[in-house]
């Protein structure tokens, strides 16, 4: 089976179009998000609407949670409590009921999913080696996938060492002999310093995994948040993938 995989699309609409037009271009046999569709961007529902549309799977984030109301909208401060709330009075019925079904973790044939990691699905940062291999060791899939961070990721265990780290555009994993936890970083917020949307690829029968990147009209999604009255840090940050 082909997987594309996308996580933190953050309701970034140009983003999400942008990266759905090359997943269309691989046509793989499924599409899944790990969370954090909304909260930061300006297309709250439009991006619900799509990932609803398009996935076989999707997992919910703290900022999803956060919007609903599911986990207290006051653990967010300062610019991501502002865009939380001005998200959670934009979302529509239809968008939170379907955004109210989703878990933080799941688990697929081979493969184990979270938002965050498996030590906590919602909150946890698996940004260090350390976090890495206590969520390999805490998981028995040849594949955990995570997202939350926004940084592209892909660390492999052969049962002895730890191999791997940032995964840049074009990095191939060989997915024989090791076990891995891969992050495909955000599409719609990236913090890896590479401002582009951001996207896996993963090719179970050829053992392969493939980090992708694709250009995507940051202007109009800066525009979209001014317009809004979103923080306009959020806005210059995404120029910069910060
Ligand atoms: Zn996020």
């Amino acid at each position: 089976m082909r997987v594309a995989v996308i996580s933190d699309i953050h309701s970034n609409l140009p983003a999400l179009e942008a990266v759905l037009a090359e997943v269309d271009r691989e046509a793989p046999d499924e599409l899944w998000c790990l969370g954090d569709i909304v909260g930061y961007g300006p297309h709250p529902n439009e991006c619900v609407d799509l990932t609803r549309g398009r996935t076989a799977l999707s997992l919910c984030g703290n900022h999803d949670l956060a919007v609903l109301g599911t986990i207290d909208i006051g653990d967010f401060t300062g610019d991501a409590g502002d865009a939380a709330r001005w998200t959670a009075g934009e979302l529509g019925e239809p968008q939170a009921a379907w955004l109210r079904e989703l878990s933080p973790a799941a688990v697929r044939p081979g493969v184990e999913l979270y938002h965050g990691s498996p030590r906590d699905p919602v909150w946890d940062y698996v940004l260090t080696e350390q976090v890495a291999l206590i969520s390999i060791l805490e998981t028995t899939a040849p594949i955990v996938l995570v997202g939350h961070s926004h940084v592209a990721l892909g660390l492999g265990w052969d049962g002895a060492e730890l191999s791997g780290g940032l995964a840049p555009e074009r990095t191939e994993i060989d997915l024989a002999n090791r076990r891995w936890l891969l992050n495909p970083g955000s599409v719609g917020q990236p913090r890896d310093g590479d401002p582009r949307a951001a996207w896996l690829l993963i090719d179970e029968g050829a053992g392969r995994a493939s980090f992708r990147r694709v250009p995507y009209p940051i202007e109009a999604t800066q525009a979209a948040m001014r317009e809004r009255g979103l923080p306009d840090a959020l806005a210059a940050r995404l120029a910069h993938g910060i």
